[in-house]
C-alpha cells in the first residue's frame, strides 16, 4: 500500500511538472516578438526525426526497398544488393513509386502473379534526419540527399546521389559507424520478428523454396 501511494504521488508530481513546463513556455513566448529577437521559439525541433525502413523483398529478383518518409509518404528506391557499411561499396538504387506510410511495418507474402509477388521482410527500421539545411524536396530535386540513420542495423551518415533519371547510388559516408561489412549478408534476419525470408514464407503461406534463395546459403 505504501508503495502504491508513493507511485501515485510520483505520478501526480510528474503531471504537475509537465503542466508547469507548458505554462512557463507559454509565458516565454508571450513576452517575445520572434520577428525581432534571434532567441529560439522552442517546440519545433530543427531537424525532425522521420521514419525510414528497409524491406528485403524476394520478388522476381531479390532486392532491398529503401524508404524515407517525406511529405506524408515513403519515398522509395529498390537496391538490388542492399546497403553496405563500407563507404567504398556504392550500391545501385533505382527510384520506384512512393508507398503509403503504413507500408513501413508490412512483412508477409504478396501473392504470386500480383505486382511484386513474393516475400517481404522488415530488414531494418528506425528514424532519419536530413543533415543539410534544405528540405527533402530540394535535396531530391538536386539529386543529393544526405542523412543520418538511426536504425537497428544502419546508423550514421549516408547519402543517396542521383546518377541518371531513375538511377541513384546509396552509399555509407565515412564516420564511426562505417565498417568493411556487407551488412545485408551479415545480418539477414527481420528486425521485427527475427525470421529469415523462408520463415516468413512458411508462416504466411508463401513459396518457401523461392524465399529461401534470398537467405544466406
Ligand atoms: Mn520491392
Amino acid at each position: 500500500m505504501q508503495l502504491k501511494s508513493a507511485l501515485r504521488k510520483k505520478g501526480a508530481l510528474t503531471i504537475a511538472a509537465t503542466k508547469e513546463r507548458a505554462r512557463s513556455l507559454r509565458e516565454y513566448k508571450r513576452k517575445r516578438d520572434f520577428a525581432k529577437t534571434p532567441e529560439p521559439q522552442g517546440g519545433k525541433p530543427k531537424g525532425p526525426e522521420r521514419l525510414f525502413v528497409v524491406q528485403k523483398h524476394r520478388a522476381s529478383a531479390l532486392h532491398y526497398d529503401f524508404r524515407l518518409e517525406a511529405g506524408g509518404v515513403l519515398v522509395s528506391w529498390a537496391v538490388p544488393k542492399g546497403p553496405s557499411l563500407d563507404p567504398k561499396d556504392k550500391r545501385l538504387a533505382m527510384a520506384v513509386e512512393d508507398h503509403p506510410l503504413s507500408y513501413a511495418r508490412f512483412e508477409g507474402v504478396i501473392p504470386e502473379g500480383e505486382y511484386g509477388g513474393g516475400t517481404v521482410m522488415v530488414w531494418d527500421i528506425g528514424t532519419y534526419r536530413l543533415e543539410d539545411a534544405e528540405t527533402f524536396d530540394e535535396a531530391l530535386r538536386k539529386g543529393r540527399i544526405v542523412f543520418t540513420l538511426n536504425g537497428k542495423k544502419l546508423k550514421g551518415s549516408w547519402a543517396l546521389v542521383r546518377t541518371g533519371e531513375r538511377r541513384w547510388l546509396l552509399m555509407k559516408r565515412k564516420d564511426r559507424s562505417a565498417a568493411a561489412v556487407d551488412i545485408a549478408t551479415a545480418k539477414p534476419r527481420s528486425v521485427l520478428t527475427r525470421r529469415l525470408l523462408a520463415g516468413i514464407a512458411r508462416d504466411e503461406g508463401g513459396d518457401i523454396a523461392k524465399a529461401a534463395t534470398g537467405d544466406p546459403g
